[in-house]
């Protein structure tokens, strides 16, 4: 098992994909088993290692998960075969603006397109359940988020750097939710669903 996560990790940084960083995932699986989490809604499978991550270390944990790249794709499908998880986790392969789901989640967690990320939280926000919490990936952006100067950046990474600056302001006025920032990994945004 141990041997079978390594192999996704190596997969993973062999062909520049990115994935959760362990000390983001660690905290990740930590919070599903102390709030209880029962079902998460991944908006970005990626080859499906923080999907598996997550199913490894919540045993009846369900999780659907979203992801619009066709290789990666596959690739997950492959690596969730291998850890006998079909029957937990629920691969969806499609852009997640034409995905419509009904059903109602725990947890949502937002690590797809980094500069979208309103847009995902507004698309699924009716997909979470009362006293849900959605968890967004990468608000450092590596860093860049904090950086002031931003005239050495290129034009489409100062671009996403703008939009997640906007993500932030819009999570910390949205009077619905309460919205922890921690500078764990790349940087998670907790907003509780008051
Ligand atoms: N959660 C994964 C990493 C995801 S990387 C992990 O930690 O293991 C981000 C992924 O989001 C990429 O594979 C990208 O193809 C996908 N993505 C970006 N925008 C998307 C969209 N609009 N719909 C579905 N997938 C999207
Ligand atoms: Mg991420």
């Amino acid at each position: 098992m141990e041997e079978d996560i390594k192999e996704l990790e190596d997969y993973a940084h062999l062909n520049g994909i990115p994935i959760m960083e362990k000390d983001g995932i660690i905290y990740l699986t930590n919070f599903l088993k102390k709030n209880s989490i029962k079902s998460v809604l991944e908006v970005g499978t990626a080859i499906g290692y923080s999907a598996i991550q997550m199913a490894l270390a919540v045993p009846d944990l369900k999780v659907v998960t979203i992801e619009r790249d066709e290789e990666r794709y596959l690739e997950a499908v492959k690596n969730i075969k291998k850890f006998h998880l079909e029957d937990r986790i629920t691969l969806i392969f499609n852009d997640a603006f034409n995905v419509s789901l009904s059903d109602k989640f725990d947890l949502i967690f937002l690590d797809a397109a980094k500069a979208q990320n309103i847009r995902f939280f507004e698309r699924f926000e009716k997909n979470l359940k009362p006293k849900g919490v959605f968890i967004t990936d990468n608000m450092h952006f590596h860093g860049l988020v904090q950086e002031e100067d931003t005239s050495k950046m290129s034009r489409s990474v100062r671009g996403i750097v703008r939009k997640i600056r906007e993500y932030i302001t819009f999570l910390e006025e949205n009077e619905d939710y309460k919205t922890e920032f921690i500078s764990i990994g790349d940087g998670l945004a907790i907003s509780w669903k008051k």
